[in-house]
């Protein structure tokens, strides 16, 4: 029997700070000059703020079509509503898990005028037989989500399967893996993925040893890690600087690459061209 090999470190890419929306601060990992896509993966914004000023313009109206938002609340309550009647608060711990298909309009704003806001929107791309599918809202509580306490590893599984538990996020096109891990430091956290998956982890507190070997690598807090070849992620904990025995806290995705040709003009993700001028004439004659 052949020992799954270990994936290390292909690539580390720190985000560019950016504002979207009526003005939302926050950092784009992945659909940035330096990784403009991680097939299936499109996007990856982190954002994290005490300063209302950052986030309470929110993101008004807008519409999208060919892909799914993942949004993943660490922090703060925000209120998605969209033009197909779908209305739902996220909060602390809570996914939203939406797939724009033929098209949708909606509205992502902050529930509160203070405080903390933190989590992540993820986007990932359809296969073009999806593109044109009807449009999906799914809204998942931190209830919701399975957590496995190992030891000294924490993991909550948002999609994707750890032993006999699975996340509540299925889709077959592109089978991704989004798993929150928390390691205390020293901790060693391992998972299998499939060899033909993409895959990335990026670490949000704290810093994570990612491979091992000479391949190894120690990704700080705020970098992602594009993880190479292999099937077996080996994680292990480090604490930051001053917040020593602090978990590290790190998100392990994964997808099948769809090797499909990408179109992408803002919130339109298509294969041709031709099919980005048909999203936006039927978005400005509003058949989304
Ligand atoms: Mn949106």
């Amino acid at each position: 029997m052949n020992t799954p090999s270990t994936r290390g470190v292909a690539r580390l890419v720190r985000g560019m700070p950016t504002s979207d929306g009526a003005g939302v601060k926050l950092t784009r990992v992945i659909g940035q000059p330096q990784l403009a896509d991680l097939d299936p993966f499109l996007m990856l914004d982190e954002f994290g703020t005490d300063n209302p000023g950052d986030y309470i313009a929110g993101f008004p109206d807008h519409p999208h079509r060919g892909f799914e938002t993942v949004t993943y609340m660490l922090d703060g309550r925000m209120r998605h509503r969209d033009n197909h009647g779908h209305e739902g608060v996220l909060v602390p711990g809570s996914v939203q898990w939406m797939t724009a298909g033929r098209g949708i309009v909606h509205s992502e704003m902050p529930e509160q005028q203070e405080g903390r806001m933190r989590g992540f929107q993820l986007w990932i791309n359809l296969p073009a037989r999806d593109k044109m599918t009807a449009p999906r809202y799914q809204e998942f509580g931190p209830e919701k989500i399975p957590q496995i306490d190992s030891g000294a590893a924490r993991v909550k599984v948002i999609a994707g399967q750890i032993g006999g538990i699975t996340g509540p996020i299925i889709q077959p096109a592109t089978e991704p893996t989004y798993l929150d891990i928390a390691l205390a430091p020293g901790t060693e956290f391992t998972h299998v993925l499939p060899a033909d998956h993409a895959a990335f982890a990026y670490v949000y507190e704290g810093s994570v040893r990612i491979g091992e070997g000479a391949a190894a690598a120690t990704v700080a807090a705020h970098e992602l890690a594009v993880l190479g070849p292999g099937e077996t992620v080996r994680l292990e904990g480090r604490s930051a600087a001053g917040e020593r025995g602090a978990a590290a806290r790190v998100v392990l995705v994964a997808g099948r690459p769809l090797g499909e040709p990408v179109a992408k003009y803002g919130p339109f993700v298509m294969n041709t061209r031709e099919e980005l001028m048909q999203a936006f004439e039927d978005f400005q004659n509003g058949r989304f």
